[in-house]
């Protein structure tokens, strides 16, 4: 039976460090402080932001919430992200996504300043890490980096398989296990005999956005998956984008869903408000 990787134990063990060093940070006088937009009423885009908010008042983080109606102007929103980009006592700003179709995504995620892109989406953040230099790294990712090392898996020399490309999940994925030193294939949906690849890697790491996609057939005895994805089924219950009942018996250590990657998001980008500290 494989191990669980306890996304919850280990997102909470980042949290309550953040917690001690957002207390450090005060004692000196100096506060982060975090400003989320959200613009609409996607109940789903309401729930992460909640939670996102929740997160900061237990870290210490002070946050400041735009909740705009879902005729914002592009207009509208630009200024209010430079408005927030010029406010010294903001360290962070997010956009939660997706915005509104009239919004031009790109457009909003280049206007954050990289020094406030919290999210690490700004290609200059982007840039930054794919040439190994200082900068914020997209959470999910860094999540899981986290996940692998605080359950004790060496990534060095490692076989490393990453299913999906997309910007903020799979390339910079592929970019920090190679950052630690593991032997990286990115895979995506124009990969040609990707159960062969996939069985090749001592580290899976699934964002294909495809329930239960990866089943036992895709998978080395003993490797190490992680399931970045996450579904709603019929039934109410959540998934991922592996066949966990199917994968759990022959693999080492494995992520639940939910429990695994989700919780670790927020943590990471709680980790990037107090960086902005350090
Ligand atoms: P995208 O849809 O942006 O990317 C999916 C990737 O999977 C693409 O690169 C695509 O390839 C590839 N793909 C699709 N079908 C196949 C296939 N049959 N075989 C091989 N590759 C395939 O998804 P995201 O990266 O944004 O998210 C992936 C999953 O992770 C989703 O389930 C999402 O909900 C979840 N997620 C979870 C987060 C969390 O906090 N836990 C955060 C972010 C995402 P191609 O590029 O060729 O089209």
């Amino acid at each position: 039976m494989a191990e669980l990787i306890d996304g919850k134990r280990i997102s909470k063990e980042i949290k309550d460090e953040l917690k001690a060093e957002a207390e450090k940070f005060k004692a000196e006088g100096r506060e982060a402080t975090l400003a989320v937009i959200l613009v609409g009423d996607d109940p789903a885009s309401a729930v992460y932001v909640n939670n996102k908010k929740k997160a900061c008042e237990y870290i210490g983080i002070r946050s400041l919430s735009y909740e705009l109606p879902k005729e914002t102007t592009e207009e509208e929103l630009l200024a209010l992200i430079d408005k927030l980009n010029n406010d010294d006592s903001v360290n962070g700003i997010l956009v939660q996504l997706p915005v509104p179709d009239h919004i031009d995504e790109n457009k909003i995620i280049r206007s954050i300043s990289p020094s406030k892109d919290v999210d690490g989406f700004h290609p200059l953040n982007v840039g930054a890490l794919l040439i190994g230099e200082k900068g914020f790294v997209s959470c999910t990712p860094a999540g899981v980096i986290q996940l692998l090392k605080r359950s004790n898996v060496d990534i060095e020399g490692k076989e490393c398989v990453v299913v999906g490309r997309s910007n903020i999940v799979g390339k910079p994925m592929g970019v920090l296990l190679l950052r630690e030193n593991g032997t990286v294939t990115i895979a995506h949906s124009r990969t040609k005999d990707l159960k062969t690849i996939c069985k090749r890697a001592d580290i899976l790491v699934v964002a294909v956005g495809k329930p239960k996609m990866i089943n036992a057939e895709y998978v080395k005895e003993g490797a190490v998956v992680i399931d970045v994805g996450i579904h709603r089924m019929d039934n109410g219950k959540l998934c991922g984008d592996v066949d966990f009942d199917s994968v759990e018996p022959i693999v080492s250590k494995i992520t639940p869903v939910p429990g695994g990657v989700g919780p670790m998001t927020i943590a990471m980008l709680m980790d990037n408000c107090i960086s902005s500290l350090r």
